[in-house]
């Protein structure tokens, strides 16, 4: 059997900047993913690992599978798509150059997400050289950056009417700070009309209600922290992101309509986020005789609220335990839960089928700004832990 000690030598710091390098000089703002799909597919057959496109020519997808006999499969997600790169005067060197200064490593997808999945291919190349007797599929998709549809999704599409091997593990390789990413927050987009009483401004203190003032104080209720909190997740927030009202400059607005993005933690639903905006509006309310509102929100046939509960691979599944034993393996340290102000990522659509998924990646600063960059130390240290990961699985 093959140690992990062995495999951790194997780990080329050279070899992880230069393929990451060579994917970022290719753009591929979504929707323009086809080239570098193409070079990350030259990248991992001259290594010897077979590969499989999915999906139409022009998006495609990219499968690579180690051992596809083997008993367990863990997957490894990356996405190749990027931001566009927006103000180029804002950036200090040429997005699509990538620049080695010191430990970091700059250019648009250096840390979102390109370079993640350059460790994956050293990874998976490594475990090959090894003969680790595990399936290891490496999932490199597009569309990640716009809804997945044509990417992870249609990728689980695939799996579903059988045309690629299912995982038993997902690993999702963004920025996690070299933390276990084991849940995603969910969402509830709602909004809140509050009605008011249209007349002529002269009237407007005699038989107006003006409902953009209504609003307002609406608004101020709802915009604060939440002060609860999961260990996994942290707190969940809501912001009121847009606002509908008035038709003329001379006339008493009667209807106000706020959109609320509400993200929730486990255990929340839309009832109990609709039961919390009650109280909050009951009390900002309670002393004023036309205070009117509801809440106006899709629902479904059985006339229940349309949302996405928060999404999570607990922590003591086989998956979250091995993980946690890599992250002291690979690194020496305690493995830390909870990753703040992190964004969606596929990894919620793995967890909707079933299967267990957690995310671990690197550190770095300036997603989707300029001057985007990624700590080489922490790629490093990713590819020490997928290593762990993959050889305790492996047992
Ligand atoms: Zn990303």
């Amino acid at each position: 059997m093959p140690t992990l000690d062995e495999a951790l030598k194997k780990i080329s710091r050279e070899e992880i900047i230069e393929t990451s390098k060579r994917l970022i000089r290719v753009p591929s703002v979504t929707g323009d993913e086809k080239k570098v799909v193409h070079l990350a597919r030259d990248i991992i057959e001259s290594l010897g690992i077979e590969t499989r496109l999915y999906g139409p020519e022009e998006r495609p997808i990219l499968t690579a599978t180690i051992n596809p006999e083997a008993k367990r499969l863990v997957a490894f997600n990356g996405h190749l798509d990027v931001v566009p790169p927006a103000s180029l005067d804002a950036w200090s060197s040429d997005p699509w150059e990538p620049q080695l200064i010191g430990d970091n490593l700059t250019g648009r997808g250096s840390c979102d997400m390109k370079s993640a999945c350059a460790v994956m291919i050293h990874v998976a190349s490594i475990i090959k050289e090894q003969g680790l007797p595990l399936g290891v599929a490496l999932h490199l998709v597009p569309d990640e950056e716009k809804g997945a549809t044509h990417g992870t999704k249609l990728l689980l599409e695939e799996v579903k009417k059988g045309n690629l091997r299912r995982p038993d593990y997902v690993v999702i390789g963004e920025k996690s700070n070299l933390k276990l990413r084991v849940a995603e927050r969910g969402g509830w987009s709602f909004k809140i009309k509050f009605k008011g009483r249209a007349t002529h401004t002269a009237y407007a203190r005699y038989e107006g209600i003006n409902a953009i003032a209504k609003a307002s104080k609406g608004v101020l209720a709802l915009e604060k922290p939440i002060d609860k909190w999961h260990p996994w997740i942290g707190a969940p927030v809501l912001s009121v992101n847009a606002i509908q009202a008035g038709t003329a400059g001379n006339q008493v607005p009667d209807e106000c309509t706020i959109s609320i993005d509400r993200r929730l933690i486990p255990g929340e639903t839309a009832d109990t986020v609709a039961a919390e905006v009650k109280k909050a509006l009951d009390e900002a309310g309670k002393d004023d005789p036309d205070w009117c509102w509801e809440i106006d929100a899709p629902r479904d046939k059985d006339g229940k609220w349309i949302y996405n509960p928060a999404n999570f691979t607990d922590p003591d599944t086989e998956l979250g335990k091995a993980f946690k034993t890599a992250v002291k393996t690979a690194l020496g340290k305690e493995p830390e839960l909870f990753v703040e102000w992190a964004g969606g990522t596929d990894g919620a659509y793995y967890r909707a089928a079933g299967i267990q998924t957690i995310g671990f990646g690197p550190t770095g600063e300036h997603m989707h700004g300029p001057n985007e960059l990624v700590y080489v130390d922490t790629l490093i240290d990713q590819a020490r832990v997928y290593l762990a990961l993959a050889h305790h699985l492996s047992k």
